[in-house]
């Protein structure tokens, strides 16, 4: 008796690439500025989800674009603006003006700026988008995985990877 064989570092069976499966389309429920307005609003919806509206802006003119917030949806909507295949703009918050945040290049060697999914600006959650016109790369960078962008429960609550409470 007493003998309280405690498992530690039990680890529940959480998966550790992304995992995709079963769960329907993902859709971004926040996406945050550097200044953490919330991009996502009614100004266009996509499969009925309101979607992440953006201004751009270049020393020619400057207008709205709304993506699709449906992960692996390239559909977008651009309002009252011609832009030219190719053409690069600074892509801002529509709130505060300020330029989204680059974090990386392009494979089209343009920027990839970001808006964050979560409220801490932080780059390792965040969505990566393309300052090109007509590129449609987009990059989900997530250290929570598919958790915080999805509802569909696929993660255990309270898991943080980064091990802090
Ligand atoms: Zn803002
Ligand atoms: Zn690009």
């Amino acid at each position: 008796m007493g003998l309280f064989k405690r498992k530690s570092a039990q680890t529940e069976s959480t998966p550790a690439g992304p995992v995709k499966k079963n769960t329907g389309p993902i859709v971004l429920e926040q996406c945050l500025c550097a200044n953490g307005h919330n991009l996502i609003s009614d100004q266009a919806t996509f499969l009925n989800h309101p979607g992440i509206t953006l201004t751009l802006s270049n020393d020619r003119q400057q207008g709205m674009l709304s993506l699709s917030p449906v992960i692996g949806d390239k559909d977008r909507t651009f309002f009252g603006t011609e832009w030219l295949e190719g053409e690069i703009v600074s892509i801002c918050c529509p709130v505060c003006a300020e330029p989204l945040p680059i974090y990386n290049e392009c494979f089209c060697g343009a920027d990839l700026v970001a808006m964050f999914t979560t409220s801490k600006n932080d780059f390792a959650n965040c969505i990566g988008i393309c300052q090109r016109i007509g590129c449609t790369h987009a990059e989900i960078i997530s250290n929570y995985d598919l958790r915080v962008i999805s509802r569909s429960g696929a993660f255990d609550k309270g898991t943080d990877l980064y091990g802090r409470v």
